[in-house]
């Protein structure tokens, strides 16, 4: 008899195995980032002659691996960062899933995991927020930091394609980035090393990607600075700003026009859900203003020309943990590029500004099509 036909991801067949042990939700106030889960987990196996086998949510435990799995060697891990948010009426919200799962489905497809239907796996998720919806604390800036995991399962040390996998996602409660106001950050132009390379997998979010930066970033805390800024080639163009997508607002040196720069996705930057967010705003509520907003390769010489000119306005980093993230300055051969905040602010307009439209929606203050209802 022929082998039935691998299947599809299906949220109908989920099963339900709640814990025995319930725990009591951490106090919000002491909330560390990333190190509190909830009661439950979300699992899903694959395997090649099967496909997706049933979605299972299980009290949240460890996972039981061989030594020789392949995860653990050659790297078959790819994950996904995003955010459960509860809105005024008690309704949990996550915002722009479909963008996480389209990301998700490209970085497991270029490490040879299976991919799935994105609708199938928004399902799932959001029977698992609701079950654990009283860990996502009621008070603005307090999110259910969501974590989809996918790994290759297969016991072999052959370097190959993995014959199985488990896509899994965990939550963690996780508190406002900024509980005192925003701080500006000031960062260290890294020219010693690269995150990404045209024809690479920066694009993607591979955990192969995060071990390597973190040398880095503790040089750059070494001297002082709070993060790396990461540079690419002799132009020394500017591409992320530690695990953030970054964007400067200047003045042309020419004509004087306002410019919100980011650099554009040629295959080294993240294809970050809140760089998309925030051009897309950009060009609804700033291009009015007479704002040009521009994808393009800028250089570490161009911003600081700018700022010895006093046309560069402010920079940040942009990502899902903090939203925007103010930087005050950048240590780049020797010389200190100041990014236009004074010594009194922690941020700038259009960083200030942003937050605010982008929580809107995230929180369901404004409806709007970026916020799904769990
Ligand atoms: N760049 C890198 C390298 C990242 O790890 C992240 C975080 N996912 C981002 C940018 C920001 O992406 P997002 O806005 O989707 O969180």
């Amino acid at each position: 008899a022929s082998a039935a036909k691998p299947v599809g991801l299906d949220a109908t067949k989920l099963q339900i195995t709640k814990t025995t042990n319930p725990k009591e939700p951490h106090d919000p106030k002491t909330l560390v980032f990333g190190r509190e889960f909830t009661d439950h987990m979300l699992t899903i196996e694959w395997t090649q002659t099967d496909g997706w086998l049933t979605p299972q949510i299980t009290p949240y435990q460890n996972l039981s691996l061989d030594p020789a799995t392949c995860v653990f060697h050659y790297a078959f891990e790819c994950f996904e960062g995003m955010k459960a948010y509860k809105d005024k009426s008690g309704n949990v919200r996550l915002f722009r899933p479909d963008k996480n799962m389209e990301r998700l489905n490209k970085s497991s497809a270029r490490i040879a995991l299976p991919t799935f239907e994105p609708t199938a796996l928004i399902e799932l998720i959001t029977k698992f927020v609701k079950l654990d919806e009283r860990f996502i604390p009621n008070e603005r800036g307090y999110s259910l930091y969501l974590r989809p995991t996918m790994i290759g399962t297969q016991k072999t040390l052959g370097v190959g394609a993995p014959g199985s996998a488990l896509l899994y996602v965990i939550a963690s409660p996780v508190g406002p980035y900024y509980p005192t106001g925003f701080k500006a950050v000031s960062l260290e132009a890294t020219d010693y090393a690269v995150r990404a390379w045209p024809g690479g997998v920066g694009d993607k979010k591979l955990g192969a990607n995060y071990a390597p930066c973190i040398v880095p970033q503790l040089e750059a805390a070494s001297r002082g600075f709070q993060q790396n800024l990461w540079l690419f080639g002799e132009e020394e163009y500017v591409t992320e700003v530690g695990t953030m997508n970054m964007f400067v607002a200047l003045k042309n040196k020419e004509t004087g026009q306002k410019e919100l720069i980011t650099a554009p996705l040629d295959g080294t930057i993240l294809e970050g859900v809140t760089r998309d967010s925030i051009l897309s705003l950009a060009r609804e509520k700033l291009a009015p203003e007479g704002w040009a907003i521009v994808e393009r390769k800028y250089t570490m010489k161009e911003l600081a020309e700018a700022s010895a000119d006093g046309r560069l306005m402010e920079a940040f980093g942009a990502g899902t943990a903090a939203i925007v993230s103010p930087v005050r300055k950048i240590s780049w051969k020797g010389n200190l590029v100041d990014c236009g905040l004074s010594d009194q602010e922690e941020s700038g307009e259009i960083a200030l500004r942003m937050k605010g439209w982008i929580e809107a929606r995230q929180y369901g203050d404004e409806e709007h099509e970026w916020s799904y209802v769990c």
